[in-house]
């Protein structure tokens, strides 16, 4: 029995939840489908990821149009995956901010990246004509970039914290309100995906500054928001244990000289107990043991998926 290929048979529409986590700070949550987010300016906002397609963005633009008027000057995108920047259009922003290195991956592998994600999980891109093509950043930066939110609002500031989910993931801290937009770089009660990382770096020295900031409140890329210092550190911890897990049994199999498959079979028993009833674990795991694989032989960057890669792996360790 081979299972539906990744979330193509997932169909059923997620209920998506905005919550005001301050004044002017907006997260939409939608049970493990890609959160997004926003952020008032003086007399603008910042808006935090765009969704899969410009369809699906105005849906969440018409939910944010409940709370503010004020035009999006700024979209920053957390890093170059598909769901979550072929929406950008609908913004009509002024400025699209993200990593050096998202640039560089969006020139890479924007365009097979788009494909594979389209096949992986066809409900997230609402009315897939509607895309007028890849998205293109306008400004990017290396290290640090702050935002001033005019006001007496305070500073919004875009961080590099190392390569982790993929090779160009930015965090987004509000230092005053102690509230971070982690973006796929931790999740919260969700599955990791982990087929373009870089799981050594992610699981330490990343994971460490994004635990630095202290935050108060976590928006993580899927599932919920995490309130508290506690709940911060729970969904920092179940991310950091999630790599850590993969890390022991996929460097264990290749020690014994095992397969590919062995691996993937020790990591489900493994992560199955904790994770296995969380959004996208099943769809998720074959492409991260395929990636970590790689990673353990010293591939060092993650080979680019195409459709035709991804079937050949989910037949390969899923059937
Ligand atoms: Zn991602």
């Amino acid at each position: 029995m081979t299972k539906p290929f990744a979330s193509s048979a997932d169909l059923a529409a997620k209920e998506q939840t905005l919550e005001v986590l301050a004044d002017g700070v907006y997260a939409l949550t939608a049970e493990g489908d890609p959160n997004v987010g926003a952020i008032e300016g003086e007399d603008f906002l910042v808006c935090f990821e765009a969704l899969a397609t410009p369809v699906a963005a105005r849906e969440w633009l018409a939910r944010l149009r409940e709370h503010t008027d004020k035009p999006v000057k700024f979209l920053v995108l957390s890093h170059y995956h598909a769901v979550r920047v072929l929406g950008a259009s609908a913004f009509g922003a002024e400025v699209i901010v993200a990593h050096d290195n998202t640039r560089m991956l969006i020139a890479e592998r924007g365009e097979q990246d788009w494909a594979s994600e389209y096949a992986r999980m066809p409900r997230l891109f609402k009315d897939p004509d509607s895309i007028p093509g890849l998205t293109w950043p306008t400004l990017t930066f290396s290290d640090t970039l702050t935002i001033d939110l005019g006001g007496g609002r305070g500073d919004l500031i875009l961080r590099y914290q190392g390569r982790g989910h993929t090779e160009g993931d930015l965090v987004a801290w509000l230092p005053e309100q102690r509230i971070v937009f982690a973006g796929d770089l931790v999740e919260s009660q969700a599955a990791l995906y982990t087929g373009d990382a870089f799981h050594r770096e992610w699981a330490t020295t990343t994971l460490d500054r994004i635990a630095e900031l202290e935050a108060e409140t976590l928006v993580g890329g899927r599932g919920v928001v995490a309130r508290g210092a506690k709940e911060v550190d729970a969904a920092i911890a179940q991310t950091r244990n999630f790599l850590d897990v993969m890390l022991d049994e996929v460097g264990r199999v290749k020690d014994k000289g095992g397969t590919l498959r062995d691996a993937f079979e020790a990591t489900h028993t493994a992560l199955e107990p904790r994770y296995g009833r969380w959004p996208i674990f099943e769809h998720c795991l074959p492409f991260d043991v395929s990636r970590l694989w790689d990673e353990l032989d010293g591939i060092e960057r993650p080979r680019i998926w195409t459709t035709e890669r991804d079937q050949e792996v989910w037949k390969q360790l899923q059937s």
